[in-house]
């Protein structure tokens, strides 16, 4: 198990093993194997992962909210946290409705606090697709949103780290069994990323692998157990994760 650097076109990709960890200066050790050989997990294993609610305008209206003048930030145990093609367990025995939430994540690649927005840049260490898996009845059961978004399994994370990308207006697709279910732009982000950096950094220390959630677009729904669902972000990649009973 080792953290690597996925090089070469589509099809054709390989897989560039590094020593120790990705945040700082990269050894490879001269290992190389395709990518269709290597299972991946999350691309880290965060100490916290804060997400953002209500962050696009339509979504906040689906769900009959306000949207906020300020970020809205609730966060997810690092034990949530899985990666490419392992499966979200549905939880059955205590909710009978969980939903999708197809987002763009940041990962933050510097110990870091009190960002100003001009210096986040200096933080991020690239982006990745998540799925901000939810409990809706629990949700709204419970007023806050701890027990909703905590299950194990509840934070796909993945396929990879994209380090290189302009994430300001990048196409955001989530589908379930194929069908298509949300359909936004990072574009349509009531705060942007370097707001949601300073604003998160004003509270609390980030380290390096800390993840940030950006919000959901508009069309969340329900999966059941059973479903294959896909975050789609232009210039990342696939996320795909199947549905399965904890029972
Ligand atoms: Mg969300």
């Amino acid at each position: 198990m080792s953290f690597g650097v996925v090089e070469g076109g589509p099809g054709e990709e390989f897989v560039s093993t590094i020593s120790g960890h990705p945040f700082g200066d990269v050894q490879f050790t001269g290992e190389r194997f395709p990518l269709t050989q290597v299972k991946l997990l999350a691309p880290m294993l965060p100490s916290k992962v804060v997400a953002i609610g209500r962050n696009y305008a339509e979504h906040a209206r689906e769900l009959g909210n306000e949207v906020p003048d300020e970020p809205l930030i609730f966060m997810k145990p690092s034990t949530t946290v899985i990666g490419q093609h392992e499966p979200i367990v549905y939880p059955t025995s205590l909710s009978h409705r969980v939903d999708h939430e197809g987002e763009l994540a940041v990962v933050i690649g510097r110990l870091c606090r009190e960002v100003p927005v001009e210096r986040v840049k200096d933080v991020i260490f690239g982006y990745t697709c998540a799925n901000d898996v939810t409990a809706r009845d629990l949700q709204k059961k419970d007023v806050q949103f701890t027990r909703a978004k905590s299950f194990d399994t509840f934070c796909p994370l993945g396929p990879w780290i994209q380090t290189d990308l302009d994430a300001s207006d990048l196409a955001l697709t989530t589908t379930v069994n194929g069908d298509v279910r949300q359909s936004g732009r990072t574009s349509q982000l009531i705060h942007d990323i370097p707001t949601l950096v300073a604003y998160v950094t004003a509270v609390m220390t980030l380290i390096p692998g800390d993840v940030i959630l950006t919000g959901t677009p508009a069309g969340v729904g329900p999966l059941e157990v059973g479903d294959e669902v896909s975050v789609g972000i232009e210039g990342i990649g696939t996320l795909t994760n199947k549905v399965v009973s904890r029972d």
